[in-house]
């Protein structure tokens, strides 16, 4: 279902970015491109939400450095909210060896390794729908209106 300006998606800021400071600087990329904030928490990962959130590489030989890399301290999940967000957030983060990401995008600017990548972002707009409900409870997504958003789309985006 085509949910407009409403779309949301998962970004999960990694502990390698908590470490060297970088929550700031990620989260004002976000903020800059237009998108909304609508839920945010510091949390620590357990191994059972980490096996489901990963369940595509759980069978990888890799995947216990990245269960362990992801609980080495906490991480802080945030839910942005603008339109067909899932696929631009993707864009500005960039592609998973951070290294080779495209200059501009998160990984690309603040990340050199395949493993420690800064940031995880959902990769569809299915997944997106999934993994938001699995970091964030209802209660914990705000809606509210942003004024900036005059000038942030056009009149009929925002219909
Ligand atoms: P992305 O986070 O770009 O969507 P994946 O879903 O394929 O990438 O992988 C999830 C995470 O697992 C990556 O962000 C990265 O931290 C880690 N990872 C993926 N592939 C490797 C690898 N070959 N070696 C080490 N870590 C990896």
């Amino acid at each position: 279902m085509n949910k407009g300006i409403k779309e949301k998606t998962l970004v999960l800021i990694k502990p390698d970015a908590i470490q060297r400071g970088l929550c700031g600087s990620i989260t004002e990329r976000f903020e800059k491109k237009g998108l909304k904030l609508v839920g945010i928490k510091m949390m620590s990962l357990d191994e059972a939400v980490l096996r489901e959130h990963y369940a595509h590489i759980a069978d990888k030989p890799f995947f216990p450095g990245v269960a362990k890399f992801m609980q080495s301290s906490p991480v802080i999940a945030m839910c942005w909210e603008g339109l067909e967000v899932v696929e631009t957030v993707r864009k500005i983060t960039g592609i998973t060896k951070a290294r080779e990401a495209e200059a501009g995008s998160i990984r690309g600017d603040f990340a050199m390794s395949m493993g420690c990548n800064v940031i995880h972002a959902s990769d569809g707009v299915e997944a997106a729908e999934v993994e938001v409900k699995r970091f964030f409870n209802p209660d914990e997504l705000h809606e509210y209106d942003k004024s900036e958003y005059m000038h942030v789309y056009a009149d009929d985006e925002r219909e």
